[in-house]
């Protein structure tokens, strides 16, 4: 057996071979977009805090506000003394906010999946996912113990021949989509899975990470299961799932990550409470970062925008890496997102409401003269 260290080295020497060795740097958000990275004060394209609510009066407020009143940490899971009555505010307005009849609140979004699918599906169940879905779907789904397979990016033909074909092998059926898909801002076509998740007995769930605040809400059919995070547009964090009082009540009594997980500091609740509100009543503000992401697409002559997410492709990590570094030395942070996260490297364009015209323009004219997009 080699020993600990020796384990590590040779581990670790090879992801930094294949330029796939993670490392993380300081960086700390400061007014509106800016970030301050290695002393330089930057223009961020990186954050999902699509509304610029994690800094906004109101936001910060009512947190503080929480603090003050109950102090940092919640001190227990929700089940024993964590479920402060702010979890309740949050649920009512959730649920209302998303046209269902229940919520429930988790620590993250990842805690949500890995706590739901469990829930949901196991052993002799069948879990059918987008080929691109986010990793803690596929960590819920694996942990699950149900067998997961995938489907080509929001291809339904594919989808409905997997069900054809294996459908009748399994129990019960879970179809998994983002309704905007983190890494490449496209959006799926919920409705034909939704169609077809009637038409072959199974449920659907969709992952609203970046879709809370940014989408307007739709009113969901019984067997669609929503779930998503506070920690992008609502500025906050914490993970939910929603639905019918059914199904809410049956998560909060049976999903791991709920019930054995410390409940959220009160304050993060009061400051999803906040930005909700903002976000409810807010008629013009989500509307802001797809009109950026549109601009930027229309001047480097790529395909419009669908989300606040643009993805721009380049040759290998290598160049996303290098790119990704001469565009800080201009003043401007933009994440290099390699395999194995994606199939391909791309630089990951974040756009928020608080993004100025002038922002947008001049990093699409920095990308233009280092010849970005490539010719193809
Ligand atoms: C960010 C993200 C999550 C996880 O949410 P957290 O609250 O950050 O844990 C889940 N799904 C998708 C698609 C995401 O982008």
């Amino acid at each position: 057996m080699p020993a600990l260290d020796a384990y590590l080295q040779e581990k670790l020497d090879a992801l930094e071979e294949k330029q796939q060795k993670r490392r993380l740097y300081s960086t700390a958000r400061s007014e509106g977009v800016q970030a301050e990275k290695n002393g330089k004060t930057l223009i961020s394209f990186s954050c999902n805090d699509y509304l610029g609510l994690t800094q906004h009066p109101e936001v910060v407020a009512a947190a503080r506000a929480a603090l003050e009143k109950y102090g940092a940490g919640a001190g227990a899971s929700r089940l024993v003394t964590g479920n402060n009555p702010l979890y309740d505010e949050l649920e009512k307005n959730l649920a209302n906010y998303k046209h269902c009849e229940a919520a429930c609140v988790f620590g993250s979004g990842y805690l949500a999946n890995i706590g739901t699918f469990a829930a949901l599906v196991g052993e002799g169940d069948l879990i059918l996912a987008d080929k691109l879905s986010h990793a803690c779907l596929i960590d819920g789904a694996k942990l699950s113990g149900a067998k997961l397979l995938r489907f080509a990016h929001n291809d339904l033909s594919h989808c409905r021949a997997l069900l054809e074909a294996r459908r009748k092998d399994y129990q019960k059926c879970l179809l998994v989509t983002e309704t905007v898909f983190s890494m490449d801002g496209d959006l799926s076509p919920l409705e034909g899975l939704s169609a077809l998740a009637r038409e072959y007995d199974s449920w659907l769930l969709t992952d609203d990470a970046h879709g809370l605040g940014l989408l307007p809400p739709q009113t969901p059919a019984a067997h669609i299961i929503q779930m998503g995070t506070l920690s992008k547009a609502a500025g906050s964090y914490g993970g939910y799932v929603c639905g019918t009082a059914l199904l809410v009540d049956y998560i909060k009594t049976s999903a791991r990550s709920l019930i054995y997980s410390t409940a959220l500091p009160p304050a993060t609740l009061a400051a999803s409470i906040a930005a909700l509100d903002i976000i409810k009543h807010d008629k013009t503000l989500y509307k802001k970062p797809l009109e950026h992401a549109q601009h930027f697409t229309s001047l480097l002559n790529l395909p419009a925008a669908h989300s606040a997410i643009v993805p721009v492709a380049v040759k290998d990590s290598a160049q996303a890496l290098e790119l990704s570094q001469k565009l800080e030395a201009q003043g401007f942070l933009v994440a290099a997102i390699r395999p194995p996260t994606v199939p391909s490297a791309r630089l990951r364009f974040t756009f928020s409401a608080l993004h100025t015209s002038e922002q947008v323009e001049a990093v699409a004219a920095l990308l233009k003269k280092m010849g970005v997009p490539c010719a193809s």
